[in-house]
């Protein structure tokens, strides 16, 4: 009986001081803004399925690391019965009706879990030699006593576990098992909300919570006064629980490319000091001095960060909410002065006058869009306004669409998205550009709107949305993949592809531009972080215009990777991804070619059927001679023949 006593007094103890330090948590997390958020909720289920149950992030982001934790997660959660079963066995006694130990059930189920338990052994061996042995990068730079403690407390409930099929009930043996199983589990149980390993409790949370759409960060509300994050005590719900269930496991850093280049910025620092500062009560310090002096402005919203955590910690609203409280305070990185004075005055980032975009749309002859008439309307942005390397890549696509006799046309009057804006925390200044661009679209009937920049994509299709706008945004490499479905022309070169990450993390389209390009004659070389997960190209978050990188240059960073495919050309898909490689290839006196994707499809198509006849004078069949509905019909022929058709 005095033994009986003695546990309930321990799991008093033990609990109290368990539930204790996570008061003080929750209390953190309840008294901040509520922007919990469970809408999509099939989205957020299907995603807490794969990540939370099959592990599927942590095993894709490392593999051998990923299936060592599954092991251990899967371990615990058919492991749950049993220590509930050996508590309740303390708390009523062992001949207490509500011991089940001894009923045969009970055995069974004992029985089942005996895989799992060699299962956990296995993985927190691994998970042990990784941590202390091998050291990794991520993990930190020293070794953390508490996870090897904890460690060595997983590994001991496995062999107590096992033990315990070994001893025979009543004996001392037995019993000193048993204290062992149920102690380590209580220091455990005080040991958790002071570690990493809260992400055991918080995690299956965070994940559930986690915006559906990567970067989500919700339009401020002026009529509330709502001005961004200024201090500690702005840092809404999700992003305090997100602060207390970090793991440390350093794949945000491993995936940031501001970090990867020598940058000061190390996204699970900003995480780290997130929680530092709400367990000390700062409340009031400013988030710009509680982290590292200059990082908010090296960030590139390239959504690494976020998109590889796998607990479900969102980045991005930490950073440009605090971006937004710096702007508000008029404390924006100077080399944002200028961008926003030519977004204010021009509407384009560059501060140009309309009269550039006139002569362009007068040159291409695009007619402004006319819903009666149009079934589309290209987006331009202010690449395409105004640059004439992409404006060449946009005559590319104008050509295909024509060819296949669809209808488009453009807005008389556009301004800059936003995105410029809005990705470096100037939310007054993105919400006044869209709410003139949504007075025109609005006026203009469009339903169906093509791009070709990514960052106009994400902006047009996802953050206008707040705004109650519906239109289907489309980015031209998915339309026109689609589109040329049909056409099959042999390799004849090799490129490199860089995604851009607006298309290929935030919207998702890796598979389109690279299907697109094996179909009109590419062979494509991917260079490392390619498909979903790229290395940014450096301009994303405003960066475009920051002349005074800390570090090495990200563009020259993503440029030498594309270089070591050993592909002559690389193919781009954004227009700012091309003026910030390019810029790097000058750099480096490099040969590489770039081109981009609706230039090389068209290109392509065109000389599929142009053979060049050697006198340098233009062929029968040549593109200068031919309407573009010849050259796309021509092609489609020639297509045809190739797959013997
Ligand atoms: S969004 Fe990209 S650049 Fe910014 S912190 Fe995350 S990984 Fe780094
Ligand atoms: S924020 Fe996420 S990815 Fe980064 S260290 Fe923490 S748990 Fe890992």
């Amino acid at each position: 009986m005095l033994e009986i006593w003695i546990f309930r007094l321990l799991f008093l103890v033990f609990v109290g001081i368990f539930v204790a330090q996570m008061a003080a948590r929750l209390r953190l997390i309840f008294r901040a803004k509520n922007n919990f958020s469970i809408d999509h909720p099939g989205a957020r289920i299907a995603r807490f399925i794969s990540e939370v149950v099959f592990q599927s992030k942590v095993i894709a982001g490392r593999p051998v690391a990923g299936v060592a934790h599954a092991l251990v997660f899967w371990g615990f959660v058919m492991f749950a019965g049993f220590t509930a079963a050996m508590f309740l066995r303390g708390l009523a006694g062992p001949q207490s009706a509500l011991n089940v130990t001894g009923t045969r059930w009970f055995h069974a189920y004992s029985l089942a879990v005996v895989p799992f338990a060699i299962a956990v052994l296995a993985g927190i061996t691994c998970l042990l030699i990784r941590r202390v042995v091998l050291r990794p990068e991520g993990l930190g730079t020293h070794v953390s006593g508490e996870s090897v403690v904890i460690g060595f407390f997983i590994a001991a409930l496995m062999v107590t576990f096992l033990l315990d099929f070994r001893l025979v009930d009543g004996t001392t043996a037995y019993r000193v098992n048993w204290w062992a199983h149920v102690l380590i589990i209580l220091a455990f149980l005080v040991l958790i909300p002071d570690s990493k390993h809260l992400h055991l409790a918080l995690s299956p949370i965070t994940v559930f919570l986690k915006s559906p759409l990567l970067g989500t960060v919700p339009n401020l509300d002026f009529e509330k006064e709502e001005v961004g994050l200024e201090t500690v005590k702005d840092l809404p719900g999700k992003q305090v629980l997100d602060a207390f269930t970090c793991v440390e496991c350093g794949r945000c850093q491993d995936n940031c490319p501001a970090y990867a280049t020598g940058k000061l910025l190390n996204p699970k620092t900003i995480i780290l000091q997130n929680e530092d500062a709400l367990l000390a009560g700062k409340l009031g310090a400013k988030l710009s001095e509680v982290y590292d002096r200059g990082v908010l402005w090296q960030c590139t919203t390239c959504g690494a960060c976020e998109n590889e955590c796998p607990v479900g910690i969102e980045h991005l609203p930490d950073i440009i909410g605090a971006r937004r409280g710096l702007v508000s305070n008029g404390e924006a990185a100077e080399f944002l002065g200028p961008v926003y004075n030519n977004l204010e005055r021009r509407g384009n980032i560059w501060g140009f006058t309309y009269d550039q975009r006139q002569k362009f749309l007068g040159s291409a002859a695009l007619e402004t869009f006319n819903a009666a008439r149009h079934e589309y309307l290209i987006w331009l942005g202010c690449a395409g306004a105004f640059d004439a390397d992409f404006q060449k890549s946009l005559r590319s696509l104008f050509d295909i669409l024509r060819a296949k006799r669809i209808s488009f046309g453009v807005l008389e009057k556009e301004r800059c998205n936003g995105d410029p804006a809005k990705r470096t925390g100037n939310e007054y200044l993105f919400q006044e550009l869209a709410r003139e661009n949504l007075e025109e679209l609005r006026t203009a009937g469009a339903k169906k709107i093509l791009t070709s920049c990514p960052h106009c994509l994400k902006t047009l299709g996802h953050d206008y949305r707040a705004f109650g706008f519906e239109a289907q945004v489309v980015h031209s490499a998915v339309f026109v993949a689609d589109l040329m479905k049909d056409i099959r022309l042999s390799p004849t070169e090799v490129v490199t592809y860089h995604d851009p990450c607006y298309l290929g993390r935030y919207a998702g389209h890796a598979e389109e531009p690279r299907d697109l390009l094996a179909r009109f004659g590419a062979t494509v070389r991917d260079p490392v972080r390619s498909g979903h997960n790229p290395f940014c190209c450096g301009a994303g978050g405003g960066l475009l215009f920051e002349e005074h990188e800390e570090g090495k240059r990200i563009s020259q960073q993503r440029f030498e990777q594309l270089q070591a495919t050993g592909a002559p050309t690389v193919v781009t898909a954004c227009p700012f991804c091309a003026i910030m490689l390019k810029g790097a290839q000058a750099s480096a006196n490099a040969t590489t070619e770039f081109v981009d994707l609706m230039t090389f499809v068209d290109g392509r198509l065109k000389s599929a059927i142009t053979p060049d006849d050697g006198d340098g004078r233009a062929s029968r069949d040549d593109p200068r001679t031919q309407t573009p509905g010849e050259a796309m019909r021509r092609a489609e022929g020639a297509a045809g023949a190739e797959r013997g058709l």
